[in-house]
């Protein structure tokens, strides 16, 4: 194992999120490899680590202003072995092809949870939406399909959103799919309701994270009622969160953006949690402008040069990072511990570094990976490919109790195979090790291709 994390390191040099995130996996599936001597003659974890394609290309594009940008765009299609490619797009200035393979590895277990068919991928571009106008945005989007259309269809890849692209940027590329193929297909989730989308998708990775935590809190004959909630983000995931918080009776204290958090001593309760929908996703504003108008809470902006973030550093029962990776670290992990946190539920993808997640593993804490805890939204974009292809939508309270079953499923499935590993309790090897079973096996019996 040594040596293939070398090759792995090696080969791609400085691609440091993808290492850590096969570094996990690998941890997890040492006991698959060694009871299946067939995996190693069939080279199956060469074959996972390695994309089975990868397009990177140009977008160049105008702004309001008539000035020419150019922003690299990606699409990493990492396996199809059990179904056709998905994964979101990102559209942030940190992207890069590292960022994009971590996120497509990770996709490739999270989808194989869901019980649903679909392979993994992620893309996305390192352009920076913030304070761009509509246009510009329209723009960008329209670019970015000019060369990503060629590659995607709703039987080969189905792009959703993530970080920076949400219904508006669908929208848009959607259109210009549309325009260049002359076809009106399932190829993008996440559409809005009206021409194709489906109801509870906008709230499913949110409201499945809670789903998740709440399972993971009967396993112990508890639950989020009455309990302090910390949570990370404002965006699409960090707000579905914090409703089903509420509707399950718990206490939402924190949220940020990537300038700042704020801590809301009396709880941030559903008349407060509109306002923060309508400034983060119709005026597009900053999080500091919910002190204006409730100044029980307090705002503390970001500081990059501190080892920890002052968010985890409240008192809580419950965590639930939900805006990027690596955002909990050793020192943020042995706050929350020190604080009596019972209970860490990730909502963002890979939020904890490894060292965090060591510290929550060793003090008995019960710890939900992103590729379980976050597979609700994957899941209902799953959904909504199945009702395009029927050309049906279901309503509300059928997708929501489906989304429930499933993230039932998965939270079963993983201590069902961390218990059949030997790691009994463990969520992440048993993440790992049911995800990695099911995609390995159809592998498998494809061939070599
Ligand atoms: P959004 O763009 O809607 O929101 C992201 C939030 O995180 C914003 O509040 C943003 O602040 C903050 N943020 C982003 N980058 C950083 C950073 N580097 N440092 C601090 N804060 C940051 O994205 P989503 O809510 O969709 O995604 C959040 C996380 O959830 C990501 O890890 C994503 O991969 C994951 N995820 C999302 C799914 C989905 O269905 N949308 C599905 C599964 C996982 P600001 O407004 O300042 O940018």
């Amino acid at each position: 194992m040594d040596d293939f994390m070398t090759m792995v390191r090696e080969k791609d040099p400085g691609e440091e999120e993808f290492h850590q995130a096969v570094e996990e996996v690998l941890e997890s599936v040492k006991p698959v490899i060694e009871r299946n001597p067939e995996y190693r003659r069939a080279a199956v974890l060469e074959r996972i680590v390695e994309p089975e394609r990868v397009i990177q290309f140009r977008v160049p594009w105008m702004d309001d202003e008539g000035q020419v940008h150019v922003n690299r765009g990606f699409r990493v299609e990492m396996n199809s072995a059990i179904g056709p490619y998905k994964g979101g797009l990102r559209f942030h200035p940190s992207v890069n092809l590292g960022i994009m393979k971590f996120l497509a590895f990770e996709q490739v277990f999270k989808n194989s949870l869901t019980t649903l068919g679909m392979g993994g991928a992620k893309g996305g571009s390192d352009f920076n939406p913030k304070g761009k106008s509509d246009n510009e945005i329209m723009r960008f989007c329209q670019g970015y399909m000019t060369e990503l259309f060629r590659h995607i269809g709703p039987n080969t890849d189905i792009p959703a959103g993530d970080i920076g692209v949400g219904t508006r940027e669908i929208g848009y590329l959607f259109g210009m799919y549309k325009k260049l193929k002359n076809e009106f297909s399932g190829v993008l989730t996440g559409k809005s309701l009206n021409w194709g989308g489906s109801l509870i998708r906008p709230e499913a990775t949110g409201y499945g994270c809670v789903y998740f935590a709440a399972e993971m809190l009967a396993t112990r004959n508890d639950k989020l009622e009455g309990k302090t909630c910390l949570i990370s983000g404002s965006g699409n995931v960090a707000q579905y969160t914090a409703e089903k918080i509420l509707h399950l009776g718990g206490r939402v204290v924190t949220l940020s953006d990537s300038y700042g958090y704020i801590y809301d001593e009396q709880g941030i309760d559903s008349e407060k949690l509109e306002f923060v929908k309508e400034l983060k996703n119709i005026k597009r504003g900053r999080i500091d402008r919910y002190t204006e108008k409730y100044t029980s809470a307090v705002y503390t902006p970001a500081d990059q040069i501190l080892d920890h973030n002052p968010l985890w550093g409240h008192g809580a029962d419950c965590c639930f990072p939900c805006a990027t990776e690596n955002e909990i670290q050793r020192q943020d992990a042995e706050n929350l511990t020190n604080n009596g946190v019972q209970l860490i539920c990730e909502g963002a993808n890979m939020p904890s570094t490894p060292e965090a997640v060591d510290i929550f593993s060793d003090r008995g804490i019960l710890y939900g990976p992103s590729k379980a805890a976050n597979a609700g939204g994957v899941a209902v974009s799953g959904l909504e490919m199945a009702q395009n292809s029927m050309r049906l939508n279901w309503p509300a309270e059928e997708v929501n109790s489906r989304l429930k079953i499933i993230m039932k499923s998965i939270h079963q499935t993983c201590l069902d195979a961390a218990e059949e590993y030997g790691e009994a309790g463990s969520y992440v090897a048993g993440a790992n090790i049911a995800g990695f079973v099911k995609v390995v096996s159809a592998m498998l019996d494809q061939g070599l291709v």
